[in-house]
């Protein structure tokens, strides 16, 4: 850090922060565009601060914990998008201008970045190290920069070297948004203070289903074991990094930072070796990272009354809006039709054409409308739904479970269609949230209340849905999102890469 700054402590220190995040599924055939950014809030300066205060974020976590300690927050840009495609060239380069222009103005004496770590551009396969690296070319070196990310992040060498220090979410289902904002804000003034901060990054050519990557879970739960085993001393952060796998780039693969601080030349060893030991150990047990999900039809005649005990999930991870996919996919909906036994079951379907027929029916009104298929037709087929409208709305949906907690998401419009033999379908021209019941609830549909739900999810609503469920059926499907790699073409990945390839 700079000599001038130690000189005059009598300023609080002003720490520019900057939130811009999107996962992005390289396999999706919807390009992400700015407009995905806009319809969630695109929120620059103060704007940025108060619109997220109060939310499970790391921009609020950040924010709050630096004004805490007395330093000067500088909130400069806020930027969300339900993950998707591959970002238009046109969008990165706004999104880059907004977070360049902003930390030159703001004068900062360090900035906290809080990136998803999975953004892909047009042109910048790591598009997340291009605006760390453009953040510290308005720095310069001695300023700090620390960056967070998601636990589903492909950290890579850029980011690393551009950066003092990178973490990232230590939970998954992810409840830690806010916490990890604040470490990543106890970092910054920890290098403020004068020490000297470094991360060192260990990666394997591995790719790990979604739906294993819970810490939960034995691998996952082992490896987070190792990380805090390993935290203390000079080690101030272990992040466990399993990578979102519908990623197709290069250095894509499971990673694992150590955030150090200390004399940098003993430091690094330590945290190098702990970094090493820990992705051999992630390598050693890769093969405990297998799912098994289950045919469709198979699924559906597990349905049976709840009971009160709660519905059982059905988990469509392969088509989950929340890696990426387009949640357009109708197949479970089709099977369900075929179903004569009147269970309740609720589901989901992004569909624009079937939202305007519905609205266009009205409250009440007859529809006898195909929905599916209508952004991706590479893995289902429309199928027909017929049915009574129950409700219509378009104002987003508010999080209420443990993660990103009080943040709004954009659905745009949206129709619930009773077919009138149990199953109710939520039509929607955005994709809604389903590892939230609050969803559904969204559209007056409690899952309560249901034999079985939907779920566009592959982790994420074992949070959402703690306490409420009472089972879950993982779907052997297709789609940009399917925990079968072997539906998948990667091209640009490394290879070879583990499970696609053997690797010895
Ligand atoms: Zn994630």
């Amino acid at each position: 850090m700079g000599d001038a700054l130690m000189a005059a402590p009598a300023r609080p220190a002003r720490v520019a922060v900057a939130s811009v995040i999107q996962e992005t599924n390289t396999f999706s055939p919807r390009a992400t565009t700015l407009d995905d950014f806009t319809a969630q809030g695109l929120w620059t300066g103060a704007e940025a601060d108060r619109c997220s205060r109060g939310t499970n974020t790391e921009i609020a976590g950040a924010l709050t914990a630096l004004a805490g300690a007395g330093a000067e927050p500088v909130p400069l840009l806020r930027a969300w998008a339900m993950s998707g495609g591959t970002l238009t060239g046109d969008a990165f380069a706004v999104l880059r201008g907004l977070l360049v222009d902003g930390l030159a103005a703001a004068r900062a004496d360090a900035a906290l970045l809080c990136l998803h770590g999975a953004l892909v551009a047009d042109g910048e396969p790591a598009a997340d190290a291009a605006l760390v690296e453009a953040a510290r070319a308005v720095l310069g070196p001695d300023r700090p920069l620390v960056v967070t990310h998601d636990l589903h992040a492909n950290v890579t060498a850029r980011i690393v070297a551009a950066a003092d220090a990178v973490l990232g979410f230590h939970t998954y289902p992810h409840v830690d948004q806010g916490d990890t904002g604040r470490r990543g804000a106890a970092l910054v003034l920890r290098a403020l203070a004068g020490e000297r901060l470094g991360t060192v990054l260990a990666k394997r050519p591995m790719l790990v289903p979604a739906e294993s990557q819970a810490v939960a879970d034995p691998p996952m739960r082992r490896l987070r074991e190792l990380a805090d085993a390993a935290t203390g001393g000079d080690v101030l952060d272990v992040s466990l990094f399993p990578v979102q796998p519908w990623l197709d780039v290069p250095e894509l693969g499971f990673a694992v930072t150590v955030t150090h601080h200390g004399d940098p030349a003993t430091a690094r060893i330590t945290a190098g070796e702990a970094a090493e030991r820990i992705a051999d150990a992630a390598w050693a047990g890769r093969s405990g990272f297998a799912v098994h999900p289950v045919p469709v039809d198979e699924a559906v005649r597990r349905i049976t009354p709840a009971a009160g005990a709660g519905p059982l999930l059905l988990v469509q991870s392969a088509d989950s809006p929340t890696a990426g996919a387009t949640a357009d996919d109708a197949t479970v909906i089709g099977a369900l039709l075929h179903d004569d036994r009147g269970l309740r079951v609720y589901a989901t379907v992004v569909d624009a054409p079937a939202v305007a027929a519905s609205r266009a029916a009205g409250t009440g009104g007859r529809v006898d409308i195909e929905v599916g298929a209508t952004l991706d037709d590479r893995w289902s087929r429309p199928v027909r739904l017929a049915g009574t409208v129950r409700r219509t709305g378009a104002g987003p949906v508010l999080l209420t479970g443990a993660s990103m907690t009080g943040q709004p998401v954009a659905i745009g419009g949206w129709a619930s269609v009773d077919t009138g033999r149990g199953l109710v379908v939520l039509v929607t021209e955005r994709p809604v949230p389903t590892f939230d019941p609050a969803g559904y609830r969204h559209a007056g549909l409690d899952p309560a209340d249901a034999d079985a739900v939907l779920v566009r999810s592959a982790t994420m609503y074992r949070a959402g849905y703690q306490g409420c469920h009472r089972g879950a059926v993982l779907l052997d499907l297709p789609g940009a999102s399917t925990p079968r790699f072997d539906y998948l073409r990667f091209e640009r990945a490394p290879r070879p890469l583990y499970p696609i390839d053997e690797v010895p």
